[in-house]
């Protein structure tokens, strides 16, 4: 295959890029560098196999020429992070829907195959107990920022599933559920990342609110090959596709498993989340998603432990951060 990778200087984009490069194939990054990094590819930089392309998912004639040359495109260039949506929120908007409906539009009129990247978000604070991909989405007001994205990502899949019905064009959703791994940075407000900087640093662990609130955190090693394994298969076409983890932790016992794992001497500080994010933010309590649709399509059954990736990224992070060169089968 030939694919455009859109944000593959990002956290997960770069390692979809490892794995694809690696089996064999080409690939083509479109990112603007805003919040991925040239040296989450510097592996992969001289592969001829390889081009990075520093370009705007919303310049539609660079997105339209890139694609136009390739088979396959995996979509995951987007404003990512709480923060990032809390404090640019236009900014956020702009990419995560103008951007998406070019990349769709050129994927559909140059018959490439597509896969949008979502987000659990889209379910809001339906805290079920194991979503289903038919589950009903709980949204609070799409005038608080948080929401915001949920309401971005939410139009996302409905431009590409719209797309996939009107023209044919072969797509598959995507829905991530807090995905960690080596090259994720906490910058934007991702848990784990900023957990184990602060460990590794002696600093005082932020929970945010009590910390009863609770997640299943999912491996980027076990997503990978699953994306690509489902951009195979026609069934799941058309359809939203959960993927993620089943270990579910409170963030309080996610800061003590941080602690242990690291042997530091951090202690757990309670934050609120006016102080954390300003005012009128809404935390979801709990998000676990039931992932049987991608068991059923390719078989997906998450193999990597909660303490097997704090301690992934604890490694990456002693070892100053360089990129890591990972096999996954
Ligand atoms: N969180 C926290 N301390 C931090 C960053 C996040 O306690 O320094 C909390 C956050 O409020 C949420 C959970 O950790 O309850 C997961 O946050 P993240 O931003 O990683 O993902 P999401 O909120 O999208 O699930």
């Amino acid at each position: 295959m030939k694919a455009v990778v859109t944000g593959g200087a990002g956290f997960i984009g770069s390692h979809l890029c490892d794995y694809l490069v690696a089996h064999g194939h080409e690939v083509v990054v479109l990112d603007d560098l805003s919040t991925g990094s040239e040296r989450n590819l510097e592996q992969l930089i001289g592969n001829p196999a390889f081009e990075l392309v520093k370009g705007s998912i919303l310049d539609k004639s660079l997105v339209g020429d890139l694609v136009g040359d390739c088979d396959t495109v995996f979509h995951l260039a987007a404003a990512v992070g709480v923060h990032t949506i809390v404090d640019k929120p236009l900014q956020s908007l702009r990419i995560n829907l103008h951007g998406t409906e070019n990349v769709v539009e050129a994927a559909a009129s140059h018959g490439a195959r597509f896969l949008v990247a979502s987000t659990s978000e889209v379910y809001g604070k339906n805290d079920a107990d194991g979503l289903t991909e038919d589950a009903d989405r709980i949204l609070g007001s799409p005038l608080k920022s948080r929401w915001s994205y949920a309401a971005a990502k939410g139009l996302d899949e409905l431009v590409a599933y719209i797309y996939g019905q009107e023209t044919g064009l072969p797509c598959v959703i995507t829905r991530f559920f807090n995905i960690v791994g080596p090259r994720q940075t906490g910058r934007y407000g991702m848990v784990v990342p900023r957990f184990v900087a602060q460990a590794l640093a002696g600093e005082p662990i932020t929970v945010y609110g009590d910390g009863t609130q609770r997640r299943c955190f999912g491996s980027v090693f076990d997503i990978i090959p699953a994306m690509v394994r489902l951009m195979d298969t026609p069934a799941a076409y058309n359809q939203a596709v959960n993927l993620g983890g089943m270990e579910e932790v409170s963030i309080k016992g996610l800061a003590e498993r941080v602690i242990e794992l690291t042997g530091s001497t951090s202690e757990v500080r309670l934050v609120s989340y006016e102080d954390a994010y300003g005012e009128g933010y809404e935390d979801m309590q709990r998000r676990m998603p039931d992932t049987s649709l991608a068991a059923d399509l390719i078989g997906y059954e998450p193999q990597r432990r909660l303490d097997d990736i704090i301690t992934s990224i604890i490694e990456y992070k002693r070892a100053g951060a360089p990129s890591p060169r990972v096999t996954i089968a």
